[in-house]
Formats: C-alpha cells, structure tokens, sequence
C-alpha cells in the first residue's frame, strides 16, 4: 500500500492513518509528527521550524522533501506508506513523485477527505494529546476515557490548534494544499471520502475507497 491522505487539517488524517497502519502494517508518515519530535528534541531542523509551525504556515518546501527523501529511505518503508500531511503544495507533489519514480515504487492512490469547514474549527479546537502516552482525544466528540487515558494523564492543546491559528491554517490549506486535488484527479490517482462521520464508518469508507485503487477517476464512496 501507497498512499496519500489528503485533507484539510481536523479532516482525520492522523487518526485513520493509525488504524490503517493496524490493519495493512505499513508506517504512517506524518510530516508533521517528524517536525514536533524535532521541535521536541531541540535539533537545528526543529529550531528552524518552530516558528512557522506555530504561527501556522507552511514549512519549504525544499526542507520538506528532504525529510521525505531520508523517512522513505528507512527500511520499513519498502513495504509501502501512509502519507499523512505530505505532500502539502504542488512543489512537493512534483518532487514526490519523481522520488518515487527513481525508487521504482508509485503512488497506488490518494484519498481526499472531505469535511465540513465549520466541523473543522470544531473538531481542531477541541483536539487535545496526551504528554505521557501520546494519545489523541477530543474533547467534543472522542473524550478521553473518565478514569484517565494512561498512568499519569497530562492533556495539552497543540500550539497551532488554538483557534486564531487554527483559521491561518485553513487558509493555508484552501490556497496551497486544495490545488492537489485537481493535480492527482488528473492523473487518475484521486478518490474522495465523506469524512464527516463516526471514526469507524469513516474507515470502512476509506477501505472502500483504496479497494477501488486500481480503477481510475474520482470514486465517492458514502
Ligand atoms: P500537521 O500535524 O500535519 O497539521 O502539521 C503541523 C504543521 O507542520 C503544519 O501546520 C506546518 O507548519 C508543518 N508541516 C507539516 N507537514 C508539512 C508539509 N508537508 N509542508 C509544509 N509544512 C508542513
């Protein structure tokens, strides 16, 4: 399997990457994730990437396919992928997949998730992780458990997910990451999901979406 989760952020990405490496065994590839461990870590790429992260604007693009470039060429990654977050303009679209190329292994499909703009609000603004296992919750529709998530819950909301940010990056995404739709639907690679749903029903549609991944054009599964 490999594919590209594309949508705006709060579509689900992350979470239906997670099930997804369950059930298929290949890694998620969250660019994101990678900056935030490099932020965490203090190294040269988190400093340099902090600020943009933070006030919600995209990293270059340069930057960006060099930390692909390096991710795809860690052995697990032979197996296939889960693109989550990237690519993120044509740029890095371009450099995909002509990376891809030189490795030999195409992208099989990308999936478009599709979600209301004003449920994203919602759905950013109530996301909140915890420090200690790391999962996700969200406040408004998936709450942690009432006896706490881990041994020693800490839940904390992302820098770039309070609400001033949170409008920044959908702008973002509207006028750089949104053009990849008409870039992958003209090279036959595209599906579309309704992601506005349950986490469960939303994985089965994405299942049925990628079981269509060698068909071509645009397939709405509902
Ligand atoms: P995410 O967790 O995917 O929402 O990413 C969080 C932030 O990391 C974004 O708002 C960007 O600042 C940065 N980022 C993640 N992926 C990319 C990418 N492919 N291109 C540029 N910036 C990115």
């Amino acid at each position: 399997m490999r594919i590209v989760l594309l949508g705006a952020p709060g579509s689900g990405k992350g979470t239906q990457s997670q099930r997804l490496v369950q059930r298929h065994g290949v890694p998620q590839i969250s660019t994101g994730d990678l900056l935030r461990a490099a932020v965490k870590a203090g190294s040269p790429l988190g400093v340099h990437t902090k600020a943009i992260m933070d006030a919600g604007k995209l990293v270059d693009d340069e930057t960006m396919l060099g930390i692909i470039r390096e991710r795809l060429a860690q052995p697990d990654a032979r197996q296939g992928f889960i693109l989550d977050g990237f690519p993120r303009t044509i740029a890095q679209a371009q450099g995909l997949t002509q990376l891809l190329g030189e490795l030999g292994t195409p992208l099989e499909a990308v999936v478009l998730m599709d979600v209301d703009y004003d449920k994203l609000v919602k759905r950013i603004s109530g996301r909140r992780s915890c420090t200690h296992c790391g999962r996700v919750f969200n406040i408004h529709t998936a709450p942690p458990p009432p006896e706490g998530c881990c041994a020693a819950p800490h839940l904390v909301q992302r820098p770039d997910d309070q609400e001033e940010t949170v409008a920044k990056r959908l702008a973002v995404y509207d006028e750089q990451t949104k053009p990849l739709v008409a870039h992958y639907g003209a090279q036959g690679l595209l599906r579309m999901i309704d992601a506005d749903a349950p986490m469960e029903e939303v994985t089965h549609r994405l299942e049925a979406a990628l079981a269509e991944r060698d068909g071509r054009g645009i397939e709405v599964v509902e």
